[in-house]
């Protein structure tokens, strides 16, 4: 493991903190002690992270960097590394980035040649699925779905189809109209809901969507939540279309045949030479 005295070797770094997510004792000593040695921090709303530093006794400069000036900020932080001084990024809660601003600023930050670390700590997607007990070896993560329209179909009928398990956010306010949606899409597959993870009320609802529907109309929603949907309980029959379907997919185009039959096995959970079979009929 790298010694923490040399934590910050070359000025000219934008290091990239997670924070906590609730409970303001799950940060990592690397994160705190960056967050001390660092020229400046920018945060996406200086005074939410105002508490967090001072309960930190963290006393490096702020300035603001949210979604509407990041451009903007970019060009400053820039300026800023170049001038050989080093910085973080924190966003209110969390990994930075995820669902938070900061992917232009790093874009462009590691386009000119700049270092940009990495501090790892809490991420709600990741928490909540570590407790969920869902299938955790392979997952999507979906950010926050589409309001409305056809994307918002789209996805929904993605959840359903997925033959892994599949992770979204979701506020208090709109969670019973995505319950109602997933209700008729699912089937048996178990929905999961954490919710206020690291707090004091924190909670894991499981259940078919109807009963975790059934769940919110005798307890108002509130809090933060992480939906996740695992896969079915009845197992799918896997045809050989599925494993075409599967295989076609363009993320699989540079794949030598048969490392595409072992990926797309590994996938859909079935034997390599079958797929194998598949494709050479295929494709
Ligand atoms: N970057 C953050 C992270 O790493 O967790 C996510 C930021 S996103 C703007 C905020 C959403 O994350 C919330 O609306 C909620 O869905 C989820 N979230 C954040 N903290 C949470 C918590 N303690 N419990 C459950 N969900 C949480």
């Amino acid at each position: 493991m790298d010694s923490q005295d040399n934590l910050i070797q070359t000025a000219g770094q934008l290091f990239i903190v997670a924070t906590p997510i609730g409970n303001l004792a799950d940060i990592t000593y690397r994160a705190v002690e960056t967050l001390k040695k660092v020229d400046w921090i920018a945060a996406e709303d200086t005074r939410v992270s105002g508490r967090l530093l001072e309960y930190y006794d963290i006393k490096t400069p702020m300035f603001a960097c949210h979604e509407h000036n990041e451009v903007k900020v970019a060009g400053h932080i820039l300026a800023r590394l170049h001038a050989g001084e080093s910085g973080a990024l924190i966003s209110d809660a969390g990994t930075p980035l995820i669902n938070d601003p900061g992917y232009r600023l790093v874009r462009n930050i590691r386009q000119t040649g700049l270092d940009v670390i990495p501090i790892p700590g809490a991420c709600s997607p990741v928490v909540a699925l570590s407790a969920s007990g869902l299938a955790t070896d392979q997952f999507t993560y979906m950010g926050f779905l589409a309001r409305s329209g056809r994307s918002r179909q789209t996805q929904m009928q993605a959840i359903a189809d997925a033959v892994h398990t599949c992770v979204f956010l979701e506020s208090p306010k709109r969670i019973v109209k995505t319950l109602q949606g997933l209700v008729e899409v699912l089937g048996s597959k178990e929905v999961c809901i954490g919710r206020e993870l690291t707090k004091m009320y924190e909670q894991f609802i499981s259940g078919s969507a109807a009963e975790v529907l059934v769940h919110f109309a005798q307890h108002t929603p509130r809090g933060e939540m992480v939906v996740m949907v695992g896969v079915s309980q009845t197992p799918v029959e896997i045809t050989d279309m599925m494993i075409e379907s599967e295989a076609r997919k363009a993320s699989y185009e540079q794949l030598s045949p048969s490392a595409r039959a072992r990926t797309v096995a590994q996938c859909l959970g079935v034997k390599r030479s079958r797929v194998y079979d598949v494709l050479m009929k295929a494709l």
